[in-house]
């Protein structure tokens, strides 16, 4: 099945053969808060706050004020993302790790889908394209799934990450990076040069090319183009084409392709045109501050498939979780996996922690001296994951993605004074409002945390008082035939 899906529409051509995984409305949905809104209660999950749930992903067909369909939600489900990767939910981070271990590279090719149409400046985003805005405390419409890519002018080594893009005029992008990000690391350098940096802005994707572009270092280290990541995983080269108003590259099968250069020296305030205060709910599950100066991409021409439909995320939430946690898990596995063989069974960055705060390892103690080890995964972890704030170790019998097991574990295996460890001062992530010096007299200044162990396996020698109680294996098909 998977070999199928080569782009954003056999994704959802696939999606729509498989029953409550793609819903569709005609109803005309305004682009301004009322479809974030609709999709709250359809499928956004946590940390989106109640009520919302993990649902199917929502074609919009009818947007008001424009002639273009949205959708959202793709991989706001761990099954549906298993599903369109050809993949099991307990399998994906060890599919992307062989992905990241076998990388194909990215080919060029000529007669891209995605040049179909083209329009060169002058043009008018805020007319052309449907880009939603969340809430209305946010700072404007935004792409939220657009694919910048870039190329270091000295070197050529390229880079592909999603940033937040809100626009800022009929051809103005304000862009988003936090501090160290690649591809603001090729604008530095081009900039001192007094150039300006060429991109492209990809939408509307196969969703192994977006989930391959959220690794971050350190397995990904600066000059890694993690397009090869999702050639590893569909085993075949994402296909790139050059640009048409641009020295850049842009993905080939892409819905829509924005092109512009950054320019240097511009900076606008990302809330410049409404003051708002906000950009736009982040992936803790609150609204983010409005950032003071923010480079400027000026947009050269806009090219497209014929009847693109513009992608978006409805965030924070459960797809934003699937993005940034299934790299953070083969992260971990990989690099807790080289150290001590065999331990880690699997991990899962839970939804609460937005994919990046929360992890649940679930740990195998094979012999004695294995006591211990399942602390030094979690302290391995921590490195592998900067951003990681609390992990929660639970033997190989519990369940890491119910999070009833994973209580029940913290409940029965699990004394506070001893099973708990601290890290404190330790830098984690600015968004965690909680990581302020009024909050804890630990934290010297914002970003610094007090990281945390919970660790809820069983002592090795005393795991024989610790077994669950055993119910017999049938076969349930004997009894349900319907059920799966
Ligand atoms: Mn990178």
């Amino acid at each position: 099945m998977k070999s199928e899906i080569v782009d954003l529409r056999s994704a959802l051509q696939f999606l729509a053969s498989i029953p409550g995984q793609l819903i569709s409305t005609k109803e005309p949905v305004d682009p301004v808060a009322e479809l974030a809104g609709v999709y709250k209660l359809v499928g956004a999950g946590t940390p989106v706050a109640p009520p919302t749930r993990v649902g199917p992903a929502m074609l919009f067909e009818s947007v008001k004020g424009f002639d273009m369909p949205v959708v959202t939600g793709l991989l706001a489900s761990r099954e549906r993302t298993a599903l369109l990767l050809g993949s099991r939910i307990d399998r994906l981070p060890f599919d992307l790790l062989e992905a990241l271990r076998h990388p194909v590279p990215a080919a060029t090719v000529t007669g891209a889908p995605c040049q179909e149409v083209v329009l060169r400046a002058p043009l008018d985003l805020q007319t052309l394209l449907p880009a939603p805005t969340n809430t209305l405390s946010d700072a404007g419409p935004y792409f939220s799934m657009g694919l910048l890519r870039a190329e270091d002018p000295e070197t050529g080594e390229s880079d592909v990450t999603i940033h937040r893009m809100c626009v800022q005029g009929p051809d103005r992008l304000s862009v988003y990076f936090v501090p160290g990000r690649h591809i603001d690391q090729f604008r530095i350098k081009a900039e001192a040069s007094g150039r300006a940096l060429p991109v492209s802005i990809s939408i509307g994707l196969d969703p192994a090319i977006y989930l391959a572009a959220c690794f971050e270092p350190p397995t990904t280290p600066l000059g890694f183009d993690e397009l090869t990541i999702a050639g590893g995983l569909r085993q075949r080269p994402v296909e790139l084409t050059e640009c048409v108003t641009v020295k850049a590259k842009a993905i080939a099968r892409a819905e829509i392709v924005i092109e512009g250069e950054i320019i240097p020296g511009e900076r606008v305030r990302e809330d410049a045109r409404t003051n708002s205060g906000f950009c736009m709910p982040e992936f803790p599950g609150y609204l983010g501050k409005a950032q003071s100066l923010l480079p400027v991409i000026r947009v050269t021409g806009v090219t497209h498939r014929r009847n693109p439909i513009l992608q978006t995320i409805v965030g924070p939430g459960e797809e934003h979780v699937n993005l940034t946690g299934i790299p953070t898990e083969a992260s971990i596995l990989g690099m807790v996996d080289n150290s001590m063989p065999g331990r880690l069974r699997n991990v899962y960055c839970h939804s609460a922690g937005g994919g990046k705060y929360l992890a649940i390892l679930q740990f195998r103690k094979l012999v004695e001296s294995d006591e211990g080890r399942q602390r030094q995964a979690a302290l391995t972890a921590f490195a592998a994951f900067p951003e990681l704030k609390h992990v929660i170790l639970v033997d190989e019998d519990v369940n890491i993605y119910d999070s009833n097991d994973v209580l029940w574990a913290m409940t029965t295996r699990f004394q506070g004074d001893r099973s708990t460890v601290f890290l404190p001062g330790v830098r984690c992530h600015p968004l965690d409002p909680s990581q302020t010096p009024e909050f804890s007299p630990s934290i010297p200044s914002p970003g610094v945390s007090c990281k945390t162990i919970f660790d809820c396996t069983v002592p090795f020698r005393l795991k024989e008082q610790f077994r669950r109680a055993q119910f017999v294996d049938v076969d349930l098909k004997r009894f349900l035939p319907e059920m799966r």
